[in-house]
């Protein structure tokens, strides 16, 4: 394994007691230069540290603290499959803390923030599961069923259809978790929002109440995409590799036909990289077809190309990776065309 600045070092745990709760989810540690070192599996401990800082008043609540967290788990080799499955991630992770009157619509919004986010990327055949009180359970039984209501009211408002795993909860508190479909009909967990009795009361979290007593805040784990390094495995497949114009590494290629045009050629890249595309210049000295199979071959949106003609008329001769030839478009069609699509997402 590889050391990086995201590793924990083990004294933060020990300073702050909460090292056992931890341990109970990492490997050994790593010796380094007589230092503990652990490999972080979850960001969730990090966030409640920060929310200890202060003594909370209700008016502090809600507080969100979000991150991409890098975090490591033991997936046996196996089982580690190209993106989809990783030993080290990045967790698109946030933590809400909330009082009970305001967990209705912080669940409401944050999964309005998911659907957002995952409709953006093209997403947009979603089911949800809805998962409740198993039999073992830590909390109490009122604050479970405002949690699960919640949850499921929100499922309800969003028009999306939703599984109930009744008593399929973890026993620290009732979930939502959004599987999407990808192109093939594959389904994929993606965002999840799930309440935790367990932590604020093993961890001691409170707020002051209005009444001035303390109190127990709810607190929410939630993620949009899961792990960034997955939903890009799933982004991959579900278009193939042929990502929309606004996510393709490289947006276009400009294929200069012969020499003369490699000057008007960088002329037009350093326009367009001014407004932000992504964009590279296929100068080899392949002919012509050659550059646009490669480009073809690469999945690039679009390829430019440019002769004599084109030059001359300040313009560029547009076509698609899928083939199809737009002809000849004045340059500065072309960028109102690309700015529109990168800006729409289209
Ligand atoms: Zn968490």
């Amino acid at each position: 394994m590889g050391f990086s600045p995201h590793i924990g070092r083990a004294n933060l745990w020990e300073t702050s007691g909460h090292l056992d709760f931890y341990k109970d989810s990492m490997y050994a540690p790593m010796d380094i230069e007589g230092e503990a070192y652990y490999a972080k599996p979850m960001n969730c401990p990090f966030h409640i540290e920060i929310y200890k800082t202060h003594l909370r008043s209700y008016r502090d609540l809600p507080r969100r603290y979000a991150e991409y967290g890098t975090v490591y788990r033991f997936e046996r080799s196996g089982s580690l499959h190209g993106l989809t499955r990783v030993r080290g991630f990045t967790q698109d992770d946030a933590h809400i803390f909330c009082r009970p009157d305001q967990v209705e619509a912080e669940i409401s919004g944050a999964l309005e923030f998911s659907l957002y986010v995952l409709r953006s990327f093209g997403l947009t055949d979603f089911t949800s599961y809805l998962s409740t009180r198993p039999e073992k359970y830590v909390g109490e039984a009122a604050d479970w069923d405002r949690a699960t209501a919640a949850l499921e009211r929100a499922v309800i408002a969003h028009n999306l259809p939703y599984e109930v795993d009744e008593g399929g909860g973890a026993f620290y508190g009732p979930k939502i978790d959004l599987k999407v479909k990808d192109a093939l009909g594959r389904e994929w967990q993606l965002s999840t929002i799930q309440f935790d009795f367990n932590l604020p009361e093993r961890f001691g979290l409170e707020y002051i109440g209005e009444d001035n007593q303390p109190h127990r805040p709810y607190m929410v784990h939630r993620a949009l995409l899961g792990s960034i390094e997955r939903f890009f495995g799933v982004l991959i497949e579900h278009f193939a590799g042929a990502f929309p114009v606004w996510l393709a590494p490289v947006q276009a290629v400009l294929i200069p036909i012969t020499d003369k045009q490699i000057e008007y050629a960088l002329a037009v890249k350093a326009r367009l990289e001014a407004l932000g595309v992504r964009l590279e210049i296929d100068d080899s000295r392949d002919r012509m077809q050659a550059k646009i199979r490669r480009a073809q071959l690469q999945k690039v949106p679009y390829m430019l190309i440019i002769g004599g003609k084109e030059q001359e008329a300040e313009a560029v001769a547009v076509r698609l990776r899928s083939g199809e030839d737009l002809g000849a478009l004045p340059v500065d069609t072309f960028i109102e065309r690309i700015q529109r699509e990168i800006a729409e997402r289209v």
